[in-house]
């Protein structure tokens, strides 16, 4: 707060001095915001702070979360509606709902949700090719949680203990063959 009155009051003073001179008014913008921070160096990185922050929890759709639990939809176009899910770190457990709003079957454009670290994703989805119903291998360890497949018009829910993410470095997706590079998400525990 106190930088950006500094700021402010730079930028008003060199705002009067470049009226008190002949040059454009338009041309005093760029420079004003120089020439603060050059003036009291230690303000810069207090106001650049946030503004990096904010990429790192950057998602252009994150899932609704409510009452420990979130609803994620997929559909025919091998998508789901959610690629962050932010579990709140007071939820003990956590559910996930998984809506199928497509019409194809589930032997086609089938869909479930797995939670595991992101360098597990591949090899659930390879071994999990010989499981049809949950695309998962029986008893792999890998995987935190997951639901059965689904097709068009279905919905699957599973619940899982937060405390088996809180490490970190855990992804959600699908493991119908070829849909990992499409259908994935980051799952954090703040
Ligand atoms: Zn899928």
């Amino acid at each position: 707060m106190k930088s950006r009155h500094i700021l402010l009051a730079g930028a008003v003073a060199l705002a009067l001095s470049a009226c008190g001179n002949s040059s454009a008014p338009a041309d005093s913008a760029a420079p004003a915001d120089a020439a603060p921070a050059a003036e009291a160096p230690a303000a810069a990185p207090v106001e650049a702070a946030p503004a990096e922050a904010a990429p790192a929890a950057a998602s252009t759709k994150p899932a609704v979360v409510e009452n420990c639990a979130t609803t994620i939809e997929s559909n025919d176009a091998m998508q789901y509606n959610a690629d962050s899910i932010t579990v709140p770190a007071s939820c003990t457990q956590f559910t996930i709902n998984l809506k199928h709003v497509g019409t194809m079957a589930a032997n086609v454009m089938g869909h479930n949700v797995v939670i595991a670290k992101e360098a597990d994703m591949a090899g659930i989805a390879a071994d999990g090719a010989s499981n049809a119903a949950e695309h998962v291998k029986e008893g792999d360890a890998r995987s935190i949680a997951h639901t059965k497949v689904i097709g068009g018009g279905e919905s699957a829910s599973v619940t899982f203990d937060v405390a088996k993410i809180k490490d970190g470095g855990y992804k959600f997706f699908c493991s119908f063959p070829g849909h990992l590079a499409l259908m994935q998400g980051s799952i954090q525990v703040q």
